[in-house]
């Protein structure tokens, strides 16, 4: 499944939205109308036939666990480990992440199974910490118009997963991927997470499934979808992910831990080994119908 250059479909998103594609011209597929595929250490994400799978815990917990749950992660056919040692919580008193100490954590989870990692940093001081170890730097929905920290991303050569804002358009996500790339670094894989809405529906977010058919005509960049962060608990998460795929998104970001009601956050938003291996039975159907493969 690949979406390719739409003009009719663009002057209707011109003239029916006013997105004006002139304020991110690097990340727009106007000017640059094939798919870019942007590499997380080996694994390819873009390009429309491959389905790469990022996936751990919500945040990191001990050297030993973080290990073990790779090792784990990888046997059931994730591509990529999400290793988060800052967490950025909305109630302060919450648990905020085990801090640096997690830097070694990450390292020797990459020498252990050889995945890529990806962590969310949330300053430009972690950056620095952790810039010569992650193969993946991920930027949160809530830092998204943090434009400082932008630019910051801009400046190295890591790949970037820049999630969309709990309150912003379409529009507004492009041109936080515009500042990342004015920077220089155009390894840029966009995440759809959900926004609020107005109508209570049951979910924390509304992921507009839409959106994954829209953005892929409007930028050239791989744009993976969250199932975790919108739906919220665990009982609805592995249909989301199914919906992701189906769409025609350029792979995963899911919260898989292997004993939910032990983990120190987000207990709820957690799937265990035996429901992820139950939903990548059904999305690797799903993917064989749409022309592509995990991985
Ligand atoms: C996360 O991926 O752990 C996360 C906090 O997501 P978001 O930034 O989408 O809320
Ligand atoms: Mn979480």
């Amino acid at each position: 499944m690949v979406y390719g250059y739409d003009e009719d479909f663009l002057s209707y998103l011109k003239i029916k939205f006013a997105i004006n594609s002139e304020q991110f011209p690097l990340v727009s597929r106007e000017k640059h109308r094939r798919d870019s595929i942007i590499k997380v250490g080996k694994v390819q994400f873009g390009g429309g036939c491959n389905f790469p799978i990022i996936a751990g815990p919500c945040g990191l917990k001990s050297e030993k666990d973080s290990i073990q749950t790779a090792i784990e992660l990888k046997g059931l056919g994730v591509d990529v480990f999400r290793g988060f040692i800052w967490k950025g919580r909305t109630n302060p008193s919450s648990f905020q992440g085990v801090g640096e100490t997690g830097i070694n954590w990450l390292r020797k989870v990459k020498e252990q199974t050889n995945l890529p990692i990806d962590t969310e940093i949330l300053s430009e001081n972690h950056l620095k910490l952790i810039k010569d170890i992650v193969d993946v730097i991920q930027i949160g929905a809530r830092n998204m118009q943090n434009y400082e920290l932008l630019k910051a991303v801009g400046s190295v050569k890591i790949p970037v997963i820049l999630k969309n804002g709990p309150g912003a358009g379409i529009d507004e996500l492009l041109c936080a991927a515009e500042y990342i790339a004015r920077g220089g670094n155009k390894d840029i894989i966009l995440c759809l997470r959900g926004t609020k809405s107005l109508a209570g529906s049951g979910s924390r977010f509304t992921l507009d499934m839409s959106g994954f058919a829209i953005l892929k005509r409007l930028t050239h960049l791989p744009v993976i979808g969250d199932p975790t962060h919108p739906a919220d608990h665990n009982a609805i998460i592995p249909s989301v992910a199914m919906g992701i795929a189906a769409c025609g998104a350029d792979g995963l970001l899911i919260e898989v831990y292997n004993k939910p009601e032990m983990a120190l956050t987000d207990k709820k938003q957690l799937i265990d080994y035996s429901q992820f291996a139950k939903t990548m039975h059904f999305i690797n159907g799903i993917l064989a119908t749409i022309g592509k493969k995990n991985g």
